[in-house]
């Protein structure tokens, strides 16, 4: 990433970057880039759910009275939308609560507690269990593993998936490792889709451990920000035919399509994890709640209805990602200070600093008003060696509040850019 600079015009940039600076931080800014929330035009799109299902609508297709007791499964009506969406087949798809994080948190939990398909005993009863971490990764991924002592081991990503000698590797010698979280669709943080090399390899790798389970949280399966929308292979299916049928855990929700955390989330799996989760769940819950379900359902439809809800959400975010690439290729753009990823989809760009800089821009950019993620929030423990990872989340300020915090952002890694070199 580096530029060679003479002393003479490193002088000059860094006074600029000074100046700079000090313009940024005497206009008193309050700007938020920290969460991938989607923003309230975004929210509007899916106005209509607050009237829906409406007085007189109470009943799914099946005749099932949506108000009362049972069903853990779900709507099928609305199963049968997501399965296209998330590649799994209606009758292994459940549609459940408002949030797929809860069903990783609860899935965790079920596994300490109560045996897996394939599990010689309890995840708590045994020694130590360990997570491969595809880093960068979600920090809440991370935060679940710490919350339950689970130890995380960090996978590079590669432009592919998470590289893949390394996970087969770990996952064949070591009986501990028991899971590896993935996000194979426009990955949080760097955007990256799994290619279909690495889903076969995944589905067909050696496992030490029998009951060795893949998180696959497909939370963006639909939300593309181009005219050609990434397309997975299918890990579900790959497992079934590779003999490994019970391996994978789909996860998925309506959070960033229609309400976040008033949506509804999806399970998927093999036939005996559904038993096995269904069990766990009946014992957590009457039921899911039917009536948001049967919302879904009037409001999207099929699955063409979910795509074009998804045109409409992309028309307010593309601009927003353009206008992030735009300005760091105009004020980083040649610089050596930064690189960054340019997202087909999902919600988010990293941008890679000049290692043992992240936390220091990220400091400069708070000072200057402008909020970012943690430094090290996309890394196991928080900790990133290389201290050279920013997430940006672009969605939710509006686009004029994005490009500000954009360019101050850049003023700030320029600044601390700088400053290291002339050190
Ligand atoms: N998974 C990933 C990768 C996410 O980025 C997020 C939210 O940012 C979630 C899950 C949360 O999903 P939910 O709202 O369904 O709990």
């Amino acid at each position: 990433m580096t530029t060679e600079l003479s002393p003479d015009s490193l002088t000059g940039l860094l006074e600029r970057a000074r100046q700079d600076y000090q313009d940024l931080a005497g206009r008193g800014l309050s700007l938020d880039l920290t969460r991938g929330k989607p923003a309230p035009e975004q929210l509007d799109l899916s106005a209509e759910l607050l009237s829906l299902p409406g007085g007189g609508r109470h009943t799914s297709a099946d005749g099932t009275d949506v108000r009362n007791y049972g069903g853990l499964q779900g709507l099928v009506e609305l199963r049968e939308i997501f399965a296209d969406v998330l590649q799994v087949p209606a009758e292994q798809l459940l549609a459940l609560g408002n949030s797929s994080l809860e069903l990783m948190h609860d899935c965790l939990v079920h596994a300490l507690l109560s045996v897996v398909p394939g599990a010689e005993s309890r995840w708590v009863d045994q020694e130590r269990i360990a997570f491969l971490c595809p880093t960068p990764g979600y920090d809440r991924h991370f935060a679940l593993c710490q919350r339950f002592g689970i130890d995380m081991i960090p996978v590079p990503m590669t432009p592919e998936g998470p590289d893949m000698d390394a996970v087969e590797r770990l996952v064949a010698e070591d009986p501990a490792v028991k899971g590896i979280w993935c996000v194979p669709k426009y990955s949080n943080p760097d955007g990256v889709s799994y290619s279909d090399e690495t889903v076969a390899r995944l589905a067909s790798m050696q496992a030490a451990a029998p009951d060795f389970r893949i998180f696959w949280d497909n939370a963006y399966a639909a939300h593309h920000l181009t005219d050609e929308p990434v397309e997975i292979a299918d890990l579900l299916a790959a497992c079934a035919d590779a003999g490994n049928a019970d391996r994978v855990f789909v996860f998925g929700s309506t959070s960033k399509i229609t309400a976040a955390g008033a949506g509804v989330a999806f399970f998927g799996s093999s036939p005996a994890n559904l038993k096995w989760l269904l069990a766990n769940n009946a014992k957590r819950s009457i039921g899911p709640d039917k009536i948001n379900q049967l919302r879904h359902v009037m409001f999207l439809r099929d699955a063409d209805g979910v795509r074009a809800h998804m045109e409409r959400q992309r028309a307010l975010l593309q601009p927003k990602f353009e206008a992030v690439a735009r300005i760091l290729e105009a004020e980083l753009g040649g610089t050596g200070l930064a690189r960054w990823t340019d997202p087909k989809g999902g919600y988010f760009v990293t941008l890679e600093v000049p290692d043992g800089c992240a936390k220091e821009v990220v400091r400069r950019a708070a000072d200057a008003g402008i909020v970012l993620t943690p430094a090290g929030a996309t890394h196991p423990y928080g900790d990133d060696p290389r201290d050279a990872t920013i997430r940006i989340a672009p969605s939710y300020p509006s686009l004029a509040e994005l490009e500000q915090a954009m360019h101050g952002l850049t003023v700030c890694v320029r600044l601390v850019g700088y400053e290291q070199r002339a050190r």
